[in-house]
């Protein structure tokens, strides 16, 4: 083969690539090749390959958002030991991050090539207009001059060349008038400006890629691009995956594998031990309510309803909340504390607030409960700036008489702010 004797459609480089893919593409040779891109949400499938029995790895989806690759040999021959299997997202992940950085300066050269490319293209369809129209008024001149050496006598052939000269002047008229708009729509030189988004886009490449826009068929393909294959290798507690560029370069990755049970759905235990906390003081659907107010989501991403902490509470063998457990352990809430001391809630939030009353509270919104005794209540007061009284001491007089204080100041005293200031003087607030 005599390689550039004719000049081709396209080049040398651009069909062997072509012919590579067509190759590659040939799903009936099985393991041979890396199969077509097929519409699957597993980017890697048809790259991987066994690091142990040389087999492609298959790409399975036990369910919706699941990918698993599993070393093939294992799948054609059950009583053969799996080499090696894996959860496919994260590995997804993992390559294409890996990829993205080192595509990020291929990016960069992509968007000044295309800045180039645009201005070029613009200057390439008017230079060929312009050629079309010097030929149109070559036409048009040569029509002219053979109208004009006519006989006039022969009238039938003057009107023919007469005729054919206004068919010259009508495509030289219409040629002008593209060329024109051409020139119209001649984009502007790209500015400095432009050119420097262009790059900052370029610099968003990771933004692309997971646009939700970006389908993975365009993924795999770009992925195959720069890739060979990838060869995967288990080793005790992790998997090593060696990346084959194209280039001929290697790059190694490492992860450690799953344990049993661990996975992207196992709730956390600061929330397993959140709910424990609140069974214990409240029933599922007050707590559900707690944790949708704290922001927090199911594994699922999904928000908590009273059949979700059911669930939750069953898996991890929590008990539910009966009603009057928390009055069996001895406990108070906000509103028993108010009602013993004749005062409001907020009062009583305030006590806690101002450590002059022991409560506890197992999250943020979260009721208050205090392990006080009913009779020890009393014994505790909101304010020690009723006339210096002790804390301990028959509290229930203290509040009375730092009420009556306060009405007796209140009604000396004229406006509402004075009001407000001397109640809370006298309640030491
Ligand atoms: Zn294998």
């Amino acid at each position: 083969m005599i390689h550039d004797h004719h000049e081709g459609y396209i080049s040398w480089a651009d069909y062997q690539s072509n012919q590579a893919v067509i190759a590659h593409n040939a799903n009936r040779v099985g393991a041979m090749v890396r199969g077509s891109v097929k519409c699957g949400g597993a980017l890697l499938s048809g790259l991987l390959r066994c690091g142990h029995c040389g087999s492609k790895l298959s790409t399975q989806y036990p369910a919706p958002g699941v990918i698993r690759y599993q070393c093939a040999a294992r799948v054609l021959n059950h009583e053969q030991s799996c080499c090696v299997t894996f959860g496919g997202l994260r590995v997804d992940r993992m390559v294409a991050e890996q990829v993205l950085r080192c595509l990020r300066p291929h990016a960069i050269g992509a968007a000044i090539e295309a800045i180039e490319n645009v201005q070029g293209a613009s200057d390439e369809r008017v230079h060929q207009k312009a050629l079309a129209l010097e030929q149109a008024r070559y036409e048009v001149d040569r029509a002219q001059r053979r109208y004009d050496v006519v006989d006039p006598a022969q009238r039938l052939v003057a009107a023919e060349l007469e005729r054919r000269w206004n068919e010259a002047l009508k495509v030289q008229a219409q040629i002008e008038q593209d060329l024109a708009a051409l020139k119209t729509e001649r984009p502007t030189s790209v500015t400095a400006a432009t050119k420097a988004e262009l790059l900052a886009l370029a610099e968003d490449l990771p933004c692309l890629w997971d646009h939700p826009g970006s389908s993975p068929q365009i993924k795999k393909r770009l992925l195959r691009t720069v890739l060979k294959d990838i060869i995967a290798t288990s080793e005790d507690n992790a998997i090593r995956l060696v990346l084959h560029w194209q280039g001929g370069d290697h790059t190694e990755l490492r992860f450690e594998k799953n344990r049993t049970g661990k996975h992207r759905y196992v709730m956390d235990t600061d929330t397993i031990e959140l709910i424990r906390s609140l069974a214990r003081i409240q029933p599922d659907s007050m707590i559900a309510s707690i944790l949708n107010r704290m922001g927090r989501h199911t594994p699922h991403g999904q928000t908590w309803t009273a059949v979700r902490v059911c669930a939750t509470r069953n898996n991890h063998a929590i008990a539910v909340y009966r009603e009057g457990e928390r009055q069996t352990r001895g406990e108070l809430n906000v509103s028993e504390v108010a009602a013993i001391l004749s005062v409001t809630q907020t009062t009583v939030l305030r006590m806690i607030r101002l450590r002059r009353m022991p409560a506890t509270q197992a999250c943020v919104n979260a009721p208050w409960v205090s392990a006080v005794s009913r009779s020890d209540v009393p014994m505790f007061t909101y304010g020690d700036g009723c006339g210096g009284y002790a804390l301990r001491i028959n509290c229930c007089s203290i509040i009375d008489e730092g009420r009556a204080r306060a009405a007796q100041t209140t009604r000396s005293w004229g406006s509402a702010p004075d009001r407000a200031l001397a109640v809370r003087q006298l309640s030491g607030m």
